[in-house]
């Protein structure tokens, strides 16, 4: 069975940078479905594009044909346990990252690592690379143990490293181009808490520290910083695992406050915090710079230091993610770890000729190199340097002026979040780039998967 919407009901992403009107948006309820689905559109000479919760920048999702939504699709199929208290777990691939971490909790276990919110669905999370901070640990994609594909000639497959290796690389990252994810298999942990120390630093003794033995990318488990622009400072984080049992410890607290009332100081210290740097006073900060752009320099230099320094210890998904109410635009490059320093003193540099004003901090963060064909940290350490505009404020001038010095740094764009790049240029930064499009060719000749974004990004 299928719930189907009246046809012509424009859709827009979370971003509100794409809109677009689909032929018939379709939510079936079982895999039997998707696949009675998609080929009814093939008959019909539609395209198919699936959808999971529109949080791309990016128009990933977008499409004049059937927008194919896996919502119904969240089911725990399975659950290997692995000797190392972690486990291999099988889920209906549009399964929502925030139901998959309470489903995962109820079971003992934690994903490995997660980005900054938890609205993405699962299949949509993978196919775009999103990943976390971690200079030991890899996006998502690459803690895929294999994948449920539904491809365009109607089959179901099921694609590992063993079975159907090069669809198993094409499918797990690939922007939906080779086929529908139906179902995937995770590599997970068992359950963990984290203990978030964040703290407001001088920007040079951030930028020193990310080198040599005892090195802040290497030594803590999550490490990343955001750095205030037209300031020297940065607000970094430092995550670090304990057991799951180890209950919620609090930092020192001001005033030697302790108990209940210290527990409710830290929580308001927090709550105050989040809403400085993500939420409703950031909208205030926000706003005022759209209206008196010259202030923004000095608004920069008072939301830095009106930060306080916090320690505090919650179950995994609780640390990772933080609730966004301020909508923004955003462009996402990695470039060599090593060149990190470089790159983001030419950003400042630009910014500060360019005289454009920027209210949003630039968020620095790291992973582990993987083998996965297109991930953004293909087969080299790379450190992510994200840009961010706030929705009311135009981004054109400074992500354009931004994302010049990242591409001059052979840096690779983030497949959701906003860039300029094709098909010519992206070939040049992946080693395996022609080996996905040959999956692309044998499974999907007719284009059933495309829309106008994978035509720019990988060619017609
Ligand atoms: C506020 C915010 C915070 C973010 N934080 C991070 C972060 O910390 N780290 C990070 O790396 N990224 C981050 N992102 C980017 C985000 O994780 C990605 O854009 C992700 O792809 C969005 O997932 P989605 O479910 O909304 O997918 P959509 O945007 O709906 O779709 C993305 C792609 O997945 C494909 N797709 C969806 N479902 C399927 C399926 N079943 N089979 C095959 N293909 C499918 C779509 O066709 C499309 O190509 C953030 C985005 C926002 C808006």
């Amino acid at each position: 069975m299928t719930t189907s919407t009246p046809r012509a009901q424009a859709w827009t992403n979370w971003a509100r940078t794409t809109t677009c009107t689909p032929a018939r948006i379709v939510a079936p309820r079982d895999e039997e479905a998707v696949r009675a689905a998609v080929l009814a559109a093939a008959g019909r000479g539609e395209t198919v594009r699936a959808v999971g919760a529109g949080h791309s920048f990016t128009p990933a999702a977008a499409t004049s044909g059937v927008m194919l939504s896996l919502d119904h699709l969240t089911g725990l199929e399975r659950l290997v346990p692995l000797p190392d208290g972690g486990s291999l777990v099988t889920v209906g691939a549009g399964i929502r990252l925030y139901a998959l971490n309470t489903l995962l909790a109820e079971n003992g276990l934690a994903m490995v690592n997660l980005g900054d919110i938890d609205r993405q669905s699962l299949a949509g999370a993978l196919s775009t690379g999103t990943h976390g901070t971690g200079g030991r640990l890899t996006g998502l994609a690459a803690l895929v143990h294999g994948v449920r594909v539904l491809t365009a000639d109607g089959s179901v497959v099921e694609a590992d490293a063993q079975r159907r290796p090069a669809l198993f690389q094409a499918a797990r990252l690939g922007l939906g181009a080779v086929g529908v994810l139906l179902a995937v298999t995770l590599r997970t942990t068992a359950a963990y808490t984290l203990t978030a120390q964040e703290e407001p630093w001088a920007l040079d003794a951030v930028l020193d520290g990310l080198t040599g033995p005892g090195n802040l990318v290497d030594t803590n488990d999550h490490f990343e910083f955001y750095w205030f622009p037209h300031t020297r400072r940065a607000l970094t984080k430092r995550n670090n695992r304990g057991p799951a049992d180890t209950g919620s410890r609090r930092g020192p607290l001001p005033g030697g406050a302790s108990g209940a009332s210290a527990s409710r100081w830290s929580r308001a210290r927090r709550w105050i915090d989040d809403e400085l740097l993500s939420n409703g006073l950031f909208t205030v900060t926000n706003e005022v710079g759209v209206v008196a752009p010259a202030t923004i320099p000095s608004v920069n230099n008072i939301a830095s230091r009106a930060l306080s320094a916090r320690t505090y210890t919650a179950p995994s998904h609780e640390v990772f993610v933080t609730p966004r109410r301020v909508r923004f635009r955003e462009m996402e490059y990695a470039v060599p770890r090593a060149d990190l320093p470089e790159v983001l003193g030419e950003v400042d540099r630009w910014i500060k000729s360019s005289g454009e004003r920027v209210s949003f901090p630039v968020e620095v963060r790291f992973a582990a190199p993987d083998d996965v064909w297109l991930s953004t940290a293909y087969g080299r350490e790379p450190a992510y340097i994200a840009v961010h505009q706030y929705i009311k404020t135009p981004h054109e001038r400074y992500f354009a002026g931004v994302e010049t010095i990242l591409r001059r740094a052979e840096g690779r764009p983030h497949w959701g979040k906003l860039h300029t790049l094709g098909a010519r240029e992206l070939r040049e930064l992946y080693p395996r780039f022609e080996d996905f499009q040959a999956v692309r060719t044998e499974l999907d000749p007719a284009g059933l998967f495309a829309n106008a974004y994978t035509r720019r990004v990988f060619g017609d």
